[in-house]
């Protein structure tokens, strides 16, 4: 027994030395950011997202964001701080670099290959009276990802009222930085859809209502 005891008191020892490990460096205390597991394979997605842009989009860019926000916040006052605190009180190249990281796992985390395609219970009755319909909803989302000028993001938040509100923010912005609470960050950069859909923009968000899963904004609301 006490043997057994020891043996899975050094389990437990190892196991908090790697997960430690995996978090900070070797050379100082700063927390390493880490590239998030996709919830789905890469070509879970297709037709709507395809496996070659899930791999530049998750595996190249993402990366990208993740490797710049760690080199950039070493030394700075955010070098132990989380991706969301980034998001609310960092400038320059740290909160791009941050904010990203933090648009790109909400993104991603909003879809699934067998999703629920629509809103039932509270959301959906928020929806059906802020915007007339689900419908009516889609196509006010739809018109302002398309109608955004240059790269950015499209969301649907809470307000501080607890109001649904649609907004456009370019870059790295999200809707964090008003004390909104986000449901759902759709990315209008292009690298999110022009190796499927060139230069379409609304048609790509069009077809990527067939991957979002209500399911998982329903729980953000
Ligand atoms: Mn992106």
């Amino acid at each position: 027994m006490a043997i057994k005891t020891t043996a899975i008191t050094i389990l437990s020892m190892m196991l908090l030395a790697s997960v430690s490990y995996g978090q900070t460096s070797k050379n100082n205390k700063a927390m390493k950011h880490e590239l998030p597991a996709l919830p789905y394979a890469t070509d879970a997605l297709e037709p709507a997202i395809s496996k070659e842009t899930m791999e530049l989009h998750w595996g190249k860019h993402l990366q990208t964001y993740i490797n710049n926000l760690n080199n950039l916040v070493q030394g700075t006052k955010f070098e132990n701080a989380d991706i969301e605190t980034i998001s609310k009180e960092a400038d320059g190249a740290i909160y791009n670099n941050g904010a990203q990281a933090w648009n790109h796992k909400f993104y991603f985390d909003t879809f699934s290959p067998n999703p629920k395609k629509a809103p039932t219970g509270k959301l959906a009755e928020a929806i059906n009276s802020t915007y007339g319909s689900f419908e009516k909803f889609k196509e006010e989302f739809e018109k302002q990802g398309a109608g955004l000028f240059g790269s950015g993001w499209v969301w649907l938040s809470k307000d501080k009222n607890g109001k649904l509100v649609i907004t456009q923010e370019s870059n790295a912005g999200n809707p964090l930085r008003q004390g909104y609470t986000p449901l759902l960050g759709l990315d209008v950069w292009e690298h999110a859809y022009y190796v499927d859909y060139r230069n379409r923009r609304a048609d790509h968000l069009k077809k990527v209502w067939d991957v979002i899963d209500w399911a998982v904004i329903e729980k953000r609301f």
